[in-house]
């Protein structure tokens, strides 16, 4: 089946709001088993949207219409699709008794220009929206199919979900189920050495889409049923975890911050940050976490060798014989947010995140992460040089999330940490 999505509406055209409604139903139906075509905006123009519909009509089986249902008087979508559809509106009394209704419970009367909306198709369907006043429709002209939805998301992805998905997915055959991995740690590149093969295969499908600080694996498979289609993804999933192990942090919704944080919750554990070149970022990932309360609660921003020596207590003379920017530094940092906050586990770092302030020894990009856990100093040094200023900081951040993780769940650390035994930070750290 093939598809193509019309949003409608001038606001669109001029850039007033985004778009979002065709990137939701773009990916409903690629989810459906159903392929989209061409996307289309079109402002509030009956003789330009007629000329649309038209010629998309005779190329594709199905057309999903966002916007245009509204009461006044540019929301033409309904009269020009039901043309096209071969179809006819006429008034609906229970339509008009619930939109009476809906301006009644908010002590409105209803304006005379609604009763656009209690207009419904002949042959076609209405599509009750319990969210807003204008009904979704459906028209079907031989074998041809045109739904028509709301504007605003909070009506239209209910009406979608509830409504229009139970008529759409009998006409496709069998349904589509996807499950998503989410991997850090290997680049694309190292992926595709590694699980490359697994990538080509027809049913289920595996997709690689790197981001910037981290890759996603994007499975689907098509079966008679959703739980068959389950399986197959399960399965499929299975040979990445196989290979790619503990570099899978979670999956679909999951993010590296809310693994971690689930990580801590799991083993009881707390953490503490202490950031300079980061400015806060580790703090903030974790705290975009619902319910990171029960694992943070202290966050240094020490920008400043300064407050670095009096908030962490990093000696003097170590920042005068190592620079902020060592991996000397880092481990007192990291020791010293441990201290000052009695979390378990505190992540450290200091690096350049550049565009300017260089040097041969010390290039942009060179962040030392540290951490300290139990009776050790974990460091790492992270070359993340050639990268903006932005993304500099987003790798050192990811890593940093990455170490909390893998320390609360024990898991191995990448090879080139270094340890140093927290009791003799002062004799080898000096
Ligand atoms: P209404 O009854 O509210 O007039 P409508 O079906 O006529 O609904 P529009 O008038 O086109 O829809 O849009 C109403 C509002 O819905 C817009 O102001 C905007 O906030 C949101 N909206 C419309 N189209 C889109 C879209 N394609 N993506 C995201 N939001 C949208
Ligand atoms: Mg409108």
């Amino acid at each position: 089946m093939e598809a193509e999505i019309i949003a409608v509406g001038t606001e669109l055209l001029l850039g007033d709001i985004l778009n979002t409604n065709a990137q939701f139903l773009a990916r409903q139906l690629a989810d459906l088993g159903i392929t989209v075509l061409h996307q289309h905006v079109v402002g509030d123009n009956a003789a330009r949207l007629e000329e649309l519909v038209r010629t998309a009509k005779a190329r594709s089986d199905l057309l999903v219409f966002s916007g245009g249902l509204g009461p006044t008087a540019d929301d033409l979508t309904k009269e020009t699709v039901a043309r096209c559809y071969h179809d006819t509106l006429h008034f609906d009394r229970e339509e008009m008794d619930k939109i009476t209704s809906f301006f009644a419970k908010s002590g409105r009367t209803t304006p005379d220009n609604n009763e656009k909306q209690a207009m419904v198709p002949t042959r076609g369907k209405k599509l009750p929206n319990r969210n807003g006043t204008a009904p979704g429709v459906w028209f079907e002209d031989e074998g041809r199919y045109a739904v028509l939805l709301p504007g605003p998301p909070h009506e239209l992805i209910p009406l979608w979900n509830e409504q229009v998905l139970p008529l759409l997915q009998p006409l496709c055959s069998g349904v589509l189920h996807s499950l998503t991995l989410k991997v850090t740690g290997p680049g694309e590149s190292h992926l595709e050495e590694t699980v490359g093969h697994l990538f080509r295969s027809a049913n289920p499908t595996a997709a690689i889409y790197a981001k910037t600080c981290e890759c996603h694996i994007r499975i689907t498979a098509k079966a008679a049923t959703p739980a068959e289609a389950a399986a197959m993804c399960r399965a499929k999933a299975q040979e990445f975890y196989d290979i790619l192990g503990d570099c899978i942090y979670g999956e679909d919704d999951a993010t590296l911050e809310s693994a971690a944080v689930a990580a801590l919750q799991k083993h009881h554990l707390t953490l503490a940050t202490a950031e300079s070149c980061t400015g806060g970022l580790v703090s903030r990932r974790i705290t975009d976490v619902p319910g990171a309360s029960e694992v943070f609660g202290f966050g240094f921003v020490t920008y400043a060798n300064e407050a670095k020596e009096k908030l962490l207590g990093v000696p003097g003379e170590v920042l005068a014989a190592h620079g902020a920017v060592s991996p000397q530094t880092a481990a007192w940092m990291a020791q010293g947010a441990r201290r000052a906050s009695g979390a378990d586990i505190s992540l450290a770092l200091t690096g350049l995140a550049g565009p300017g302030g260089g040097t041969p020894d010390k290039p942009v990009g060179l962040v030392y992460l540290a951490a300290a856990y139990q009776d050790t100093i974990y460091i790492r040094k992270l070359g993340l040089g050639g990268r903006s200023r932005e993304v500099v900081r987003l790798r050192s951040s990811q890593n940093a999330l990455d170490l909390a993780r893998r320390l609360a769940l024990g898991l191995p650390l990448p090879d080139d940490t270094q340890t140093v035994p927290a009791a003799r930070l002062a004799e080898e750290m000096r």
